[in-house]
Formats: C-alpha cells, structure tokens, sequence
C-alpha cells in the first residue's frame, strides 16, 4: 500500500512515489529510506539485534562481535559490472547507470525472459511500490570486491554521495520473498525488522550474522561473512542495498578489477585507469 507522509515545508501530503512534494515542489524524498525509518520496523530490528548480542555473550563471543560490528562502520556498497560497462560510465559524468526498468522502458534491452524475471519483478513491485524503477542494487562490502557473478569490476560508491537515499536489506530480497513465501495479495505483509537505514546497517548485519560469529573468529574473516561469492548468482550470501536515484562516474570513489587471470587484470585496469584518473577514482 501507498504510505504518504507531509511536507515539511508546505505541510500538505506527499504521497510515495513522488520524488518532490506535488504542492510545493520541493525535492528530496527516497521511499526505500522512508520505509524503514517506519517506527515497527526499527523496533523489530532493535529486538533483533539486542537478541542476537544477548545469544553471543552467553557464548562469550560478545567482544568479537563489537569488534565486528565496529568494523561495519567501513562498510561500503558495491555493484559489481562488466568492464564495458565501467568503460562506458568513465567516458563522461553525463553517462548515468541505469536500472533495469528503465533500460527495458527506454527500449535498450530486454527482459531475460526466465522465471527469475517474474520473481524480481514481484519482488521490487512488493519491496518499492510505485518507485522500483528508482532503485539501484548494490551489495555491502568490507573490502571493496562485489558479487563477481555480475562483473569482474567492482564499483565502490562514494559513502557521502549515497548514505542519505540507500537503504540496507537482509539478503537478496527476490529470494527472501520466495523463501518466505510472502503472499501476493491486496495488503502484501512483509516481515519486519530485515531492513535499516544506511546509518543503522551494521546493526542489521550483527542481528544477521552473529550466529557466525565465535570467540574464536579472527578480523580477517569478516568480510567473507559479510559477503559470499556463490557458485551462481542465486548462491550468493550478501546484505543488499538499495539505493534510489541515479548515479555517474562521480558517484563512484574507487573501482577494483578482480578477474581470475592476472593478464586479464592488467588489460581492463589498463583500458579504465585513465579515463577513471580523471574523475578522481581509483582503480585497484
Ligand atoms: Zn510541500
């Protein structure tokens, strides 16, 4: 359902999706962040996560789960694409990355046409009533490297460019509905409690992860519990964030080559560095 909240400025409703206040017409609202600024959601979560740091002391785990959760605080988002891809968002900042909706609506590109289509779409029509065409996915990184099952260049966002329009999910929401076998129906309910606002993610992640952590889990292994590189792009085990609006080759701080082959490597840092130098990004 449509939720509306008033202008702050000219006290009328503004009602999602719109991006400024059809009154006024000032600007700035992101639903995704809206949405779980929502009072029950950010109760829900707070159980969670008090439960989770609770369970860990029990196992005298608790001061490495403060170190990981600590740790979260540098904890960036990443999108992981193709190097022609990267190639085509260096060449200027009026090269925008675009989401998939609008790629199919522009008439760039087409649906893949599998079943995991229809599941996204459900999914994003649930997850961001009204707005799914705004949103970007992104995963959360500890060390820069995103899902290597959607490119061998990882793009790390400037944290000042998206803190105030991203928002952070449990995992891949698309299976996180399918495994939850969330209803469709004309009051769709989603749990509460699996998604937080940017500044609040690291909680999200300790109320996620702390079963994975022990007295014995040393600071190297964080960010592989954060993030886990599966065999298939369905295998993998990440936090996602959503992030509404567009972005460019400034919204990007750093860009870090991972293919397999070293010589393959050398080749696309080569191809980017440049034209990424400009912007003042960095390749790795
Ligand atoms: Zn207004």
């Amino acid at each position: 359902m449509f939720i509306s909240i008033p202008c702050p400025e000219c006290g009328n409703e503004i009602q999602q999706p719109a991006d400024r206040c059809p009154h006024c017409g000032r600007p700035g609202y992101y639903w995704n962040v809206i949405a779980v600024k929502d009072a029950a959601e950010r109760a829900t979560l707070e159980r969670r996560y008090q439960a989770a740091k609770k369970e860990a002391s029990s196992r005298k785990a608790d001061a490495v789960l403060q170190d990981f959760e600590n740790a979260l605080a540098d904890s960036q988002a990443v999108i992981a694409r193709s190097q022609s891809e990267v190639l085509r968002l260096a060449n200027s900042h009026r090269q925008l990355y675009a989401t998939y909706y609008q790629l199919i609506e522009a008439g760039v590109r087409l649906p893949e046409g599998d079943q995991w289509d229809v599941l996204r779409e459900l999914a994003d029509t649930v997850l961001f009533p009204g707005y799914k065409k705004e949103m970007r996915f992104a995963a959360l990184s500890m060390d820069g490297v995103g899902l290597s099952n959607y490119g061998t260049c990882s793009i790390v966002f400037r944290d000042e460019m998206i803190s105030h329009r991203a928002s952070v999910f449990e995992e891949n929401s698309a299976l996180f509905m399918e495994k939850r076998k969330i209803k469709i129906s004309r009051d769709t309910k989603l749990p509460k409690g699996f998604r937080a606002t940017w500044d609040e993610r690291a909680k999200l992640c300790v109320a996620k992860l702390s079963g994975k952590i022990d007295s014995a889990t040393r600071p190297v292994e964080y960010s592989g519990l954060l993030l886990r590189q599966g065999a298939t792009s369905e295998d993998d085990e990440f936090v996602e964030v959503h992030i509404w609006g567009p972005m460019t080759v400034l919204t990007m701080e750093r860009v870090i080559v991972t293919s397999p082959k070293a010589h393959h490597r050398a080749i696309i840092t080569k191809a980017i560095k440049a034209k990424l130098a400009k912007h003042n990004v960095k390749v790795n």
